[in-house]
């Protein structure tokens, strides 16, 4: 079964080559990776691929992923998000094992800016941050050094220490490396450290006035943890050379990690960014992180997304050094495969239209077969009651209809799902001219849904016994964003929002087998689309994605 296969080695990319010839090299002994979310939010589908290969890897080559908070912005963290992105890296196939937190580093961190401190490779600025950033200078534009830089080692830890005390205001000092000012890579212009907060932070409370920057925390943690491999994605390029710069300058006791950057994961019609996440969230565009037009993997889920065709999907797309943009339709392809593979078949009328059997002995019930997976035959059938009195989807009607409609319409025969064959014979419409009911007559030999003389029908429809339906809502679901791009044009992915990307169905009519569906179970509704049931209102259905595989038609145009 796919779906615990979590292990499988995804293919030969240029990540898993230099772990391998590293490997029978000798450079490194053991494979340990992690993968480091900033718990200011929920983790989506880029997420998911960062997950996979740092997850993934570790388990090809024996080793082990570590979970890490990296934790070091009090203003935006919770611990909210830290047992949401746990729940989520668990329901995406992975065990990350005990939680890390970069904020137990802290001390650790501390220790070792002591230590640069004392080297002359750090020292307290006094400048505002703008001050700072201007005198960075740019490409082709030299830096400026501070006047404090060449503080002493002694009034530096004096100042560092009073700045870890909570007796400097916020904004007032910064540490920041002694590194060169005219460096090619700006990153390496004397980056800031330390910055004065006094927000608590969700972990550490008040105990700290001096939070570390992502780049003096990141590549201290990895050594704290023993990390060989440090995967991340390549906006990090040129952070490479200060990550490498603070290893070699601190008294470490192990091997130093190394840091591995690879392509981002982006997909079309859908962004990513943490950031804009949470403004739809913000703004009500979406009902909350778990919407299922989300790509959180919350959202993804609650949308009947499988965990192992993201996997898959994951694995498929790959990892690479390029940057590219992904078809949604390649991730659909794989959701579809999978739940062709899994998914139960059932009876939905989405849009019920009357459809009465004027020769139906009264008050008579029958009961059919029906195939629950044609794709699995351990999945067996199930007996669904038909009757007289039935809902068909009002599109499966036309009084006038148009060329090449196979449908019923009067005069018409065709097969009822695994039922009996029926001919129209009239139908009621109101003042407006809209059908309300339909009138049928069946052929009593044709039970099962094939006519005694072998004659053929044009169309197959399905159908609920109203007598036995239960009654429920259905959301069907468009793309959040209607460009390729969100905010190719313009710069503002809001410019490209769909805003008809949800139409909400009620008054559906499901066959009394739905009454079962757990929460969360995803089914195909005949001939409709594969439908999640919400995990929170029962009969409450989400169309996952549709029957017709759109990949099919990007693929063959390219
Ligand atoms: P955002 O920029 O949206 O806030 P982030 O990159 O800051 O996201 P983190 O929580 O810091 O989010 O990311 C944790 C890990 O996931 C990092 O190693 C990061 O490189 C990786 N990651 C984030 N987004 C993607 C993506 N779209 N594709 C691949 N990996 C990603
Ligand atoms: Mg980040």
């Amino acid at each position: 079964m796919s779906d615990g296969d979590t292990s499988t080695a995804g293919g030969d990319d240029f990540v898993r080559e230099l772990v391998r010839n590293e490997l029978s090299n000798g450079v490194v002994d053991r494979v340990i990776t992690r993968f480091p979310p900033e718990p200011n939010g929920y983790l989506h589908i880029g997420h998911a691929k960062a997950i996979t290969l740092d997850f993934g890897l570790a388990a090809e080559f024996g080793g082990r992923c570590n979970l890490r908070f990296d934790d070091t912005n009090p203003d935006t963290e919770d611990t909210e998000f830290v047992d949401a992105i746990i729940d989520d890296v668990r329901w995406l196939g992975y065990e990350p094992g005990e939680p890390l937190y970069a904020s137990d580093y802290f001390e650790q961190l501390y220790r070792w800016a002591e230590h640069l401190i004392e080297q002359g490779l750090a020292y307290v600025d006094d400048q505002d941050a703008d001050t700072i950033s201007a005198q960075r200078g740019g490409y082709g534009k030299p830096g400026v050094e501070s006047p404090f830089r060449d503080r002493t080692p002694e009034e530096n830890l004096a100042l560092f220490r009073a700045m870890r005390n909570g007796e400097c205001a916020e904004g007032s000092r910064v540490l920041r490396a002694r590194i060169d000012m005219q460096h090619e890579n700006m990153q390496l212009r004397d980056p800031v450290m330390y910055r004065i907060r006094n927000e608590p932070h969700h972990r550490t409370g008040d105990t700290w006035h001096i939070y570390p920057t992502y780049d003096w925390a990141h590549g201290q943690s990895d050594a704290i943890e023993g990390v060989t491999h440090s995967l991340c994605t390549l906006e990090f390029d040129a952070h490479r050379p200060l990550y490498d710069w603070f290893l070699q300058h601190l008294p470490l006791t192990g091997d130093a990690p190394n840091q591995t950057e690879f392509a981002r994961l982006e997909l079309t019609h859908t962004v990513t960014s943490k950031r804009r996440l949470a403004g739809l969230v913000h703004d009500g565009i979406v009902d909350g992180w778990d919407d299922p037009r989300m790509p959180t993997l919350r959202g993804l889920r609650r949308r009947g997304y499988p965990a192992a065709a993201i996997r898959d999907f994951c694995s498929y797309i790959g990892v690479s050094r390029t940057n590219s943009r992904h078809q949604i339709e390649l991730l659909e392809w794989f959701v579809r495969d999978h739940l062709n593979r899994d998914a139960l078949r059932r009876m939905a009328v989405l849009r019920p239209l009357r459809l009465v059997i004027t020769d139906w002995p009264d008050g008579h019930v029958d009961t059919v077969d029906v195939v629950n997976n044609p794709e699995d035959p351990a999945a067996g059938t199930r007996a669904v009651p038909f009757g007289g009195d039935l809902w068909i989807e009002q599109d499966d009607f036309r009084l006038d209809p148009p060329p090449k409609y196979f449908r019923l319409t009067p005069g018409r025969e065709v097969r009822l799902r695994a039922a009996y064959l029926v001919t129209c014979t009239d139908a009621d419409t109101d003042a407006d001219g809209n059908v309300t009911t339909v009138y049928c007559t069946h052929d009593p030999g044709s039970r099962g849904g094939t006519a005694p003389d072998g004659r053929k029908v044009k169309s197959t429809m399905h159908w609920v016994s109203a007598a036995h339906a239960l009654e429920g809502s259905a959301m069907l679901y468009d793309r959040l964003f209607n460009a390729d791009v969100p905010g190719d044009a313009t710069g503002d992915p809001m410019d490209d929002l769909n805003i008809a990307s949800r139409e909400i169905l009620t008054g559906c009519r499901f066959e009394p087998a739905l009454g079962d569906a757990a929460p969360g179970d995803v089914v195909q509704f005949e001939r409709l689309g594969y439908f999640a049931h919400d995990p929170r209102t029962a009969l409450l259905f989400h169309r996952t994605v549709g029957l017709r595989d759109e990949w099919a038609r990007i693929s063959a145009r390219s």
